[in-house]
């Protein structure tokens, strides 16, 4: 019989069992202090830091010259998947800064990008503001050109890892000019950065996702990533990467919570036997093993395409492809897993309750699935079914 697993090069199964372990041994173990306390100490968070570099797990999707560890999307692919078996999001530990930083001036990447990728610094990404999110064309944030640089003024909403990082990669119209879209690097520390609320969520994240308010904030033109009009260019890529790490995730997020629900289903006895001996019981395991097995058959095929071919729109398509079903497979995964446990999969304490709620979250960040089925849909308008059925 041969399993995924066999598929794989041997360098690829070391690299897989090594973020398996870093997982198992030292993320884990912090799933319920995170989830208690809704966050982890700077201290520990400190030592998973650490952690990361010692294991050379830092910005896999970095290059080596900037300090990353120059994985390819199959690798980062193999390593996501492992790091989406944690709950509270802990996974993003692992730091993997955002795409667009490789866009960056040499003067830049020793500033930021180098230090990003060697865990000194961190970096959130903000786009998303009150009334613009799948729609960012309607992004208000504008950056005027003054003496010695750009003033911004604006809002920022949703900005993960706001809490912790020490730059923010600000989406800003420069002059207002809405053909201007455009990324700076902004310090959280220079006058007129302010982090106005950090609202409650869903899950128990190991960071937050803060509001940012830019009031006047000046900073000088080297601050600008790329070009000015570049602000939409440059995320472009980003989304095949991004959203093949989140269906990695999601796959292995799957799996964890069908390992424990096989594993429940075959102690638990109820009416004299396994309950994994009630049909019912074993239908919904039997779902489960196909809903993942068919989602990690797209995503591995994928992720090797994306690895070995280049054609952007096609890679763009299918990352969004594999992001809407991914994402959707494991909601019903662990809703599945959650209703096997009977009252023990309600109870926060078991894994297979958080990966419910965390996972939700998959289903509207990096676009939401109803963008995913737009993109979807264009795409068969505009090329036919080729790109998904032959
Ligand atoms: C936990 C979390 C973390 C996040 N982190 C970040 C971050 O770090 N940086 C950042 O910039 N943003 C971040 N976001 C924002 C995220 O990307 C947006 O929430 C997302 O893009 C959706 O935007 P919205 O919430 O404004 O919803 P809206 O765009 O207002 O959508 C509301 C509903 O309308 C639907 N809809 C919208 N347009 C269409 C359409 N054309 N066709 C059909 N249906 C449509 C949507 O699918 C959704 O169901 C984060 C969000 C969350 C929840």
């Amino acid at each position: 019989m041969s399993t995924f697993k066999d598929t794989l090069s041997r360098e690829h199964q070391e690299l897989q069992e090594k973020a398996r372990q870093f997982a198992e041994t030292i993320l884990m173990p912090y799933e319920l202090e995170c989830e208690e306390n809704d966050g982890l100490s700077p201290e520990v968070l400190q030592k998973l830091n650490q952690a990361v570099i010692d294991w050379e797990l830092n910005a896999i999707n970095h290059t080596k010259e900037d300090g990353g560890q120059g994985l390819t999307i199959f690798e980062q692919m193999l390593v996501n998947e492992e790091l989406g078996k944690v709950t509270n999001a802990i996974w993003d530990v692992v730091f993997q800064p955002a795409y667009p930083l490789r866009f960056a001036t040499q003067q830049q990447k020793e500033e930021y990008v180098i230090p990003t990728n060697q865990g000194k610094r961190r970096d959130a990404y903000a786009i998303t503001e009150e009334f613009a999110g799948s729609d960012p064309n309607r992004c208000t944030t504008i950056a005027e050109k003054c003496d010695g640089g750009y003033r911004i003024n604006g809002e920022k909403w949703f900005v993960t890892v706001g809490d912790v990082a020490d730059y923010i990669l600000v989406h800003a119209l420069v002059d207002g000019d809405p053909e201007k879209p455009t990324v700076f690097f902004v310090d959280k520390n220079l006058p007129g950065v302010k982090m106005t609320r950090v609202p409650k969520f869903t899950h128990h994240f190991v960071y937050e996702h803060p509001e940012f308010v830019f009031e006047d904030v000046v900073v000088d033109e080297t601050k600008i990533l790329g070009q000015i009009g570049e602000g939409f260019d440059l995320t472009k890529d980003w989304f095949v990467e991004a959203r093949l790490g989140i269906a990695a995730r999601c796959v292995g997020g799957a799996t964890r919570a069908l390992e424990t629900a096989n594993a429940f289903a075959s102690e638990r006895v109820q009416f004299g036997k396994s309950i994994r001996d009630h049909q019912a019981i074993e239908f919904m395991l039997a779902d489960m093993a196909l809903e993942i097995m068919a989602a990690k058959s797209m995503l591995y095929r994928l992720c090797w395409d994306v690895s070995n071919k280049s054609d952007r729109k096609i890679n763009h398509a299918r990352a969004s492809a594999a992001k809407l079903y991914c994402s959707e497979m494991v909601g019903r995964v662990c809703d599945k897993a959650v209703q096997i446990l009977g009252g023990r999969g309600y109870m926060r304490e078991n894994p297979v309750e958080r990966l419910w709620r965390d996972t939700r979250v998959d289903r509207i960040w990096e676009g939401t699935s109803e963008i995913q089925r737009v993109i979807t849909g264009n795409q068969i308008k505009k090329r036919g079914l080729d790109l998904y059925i032959y």
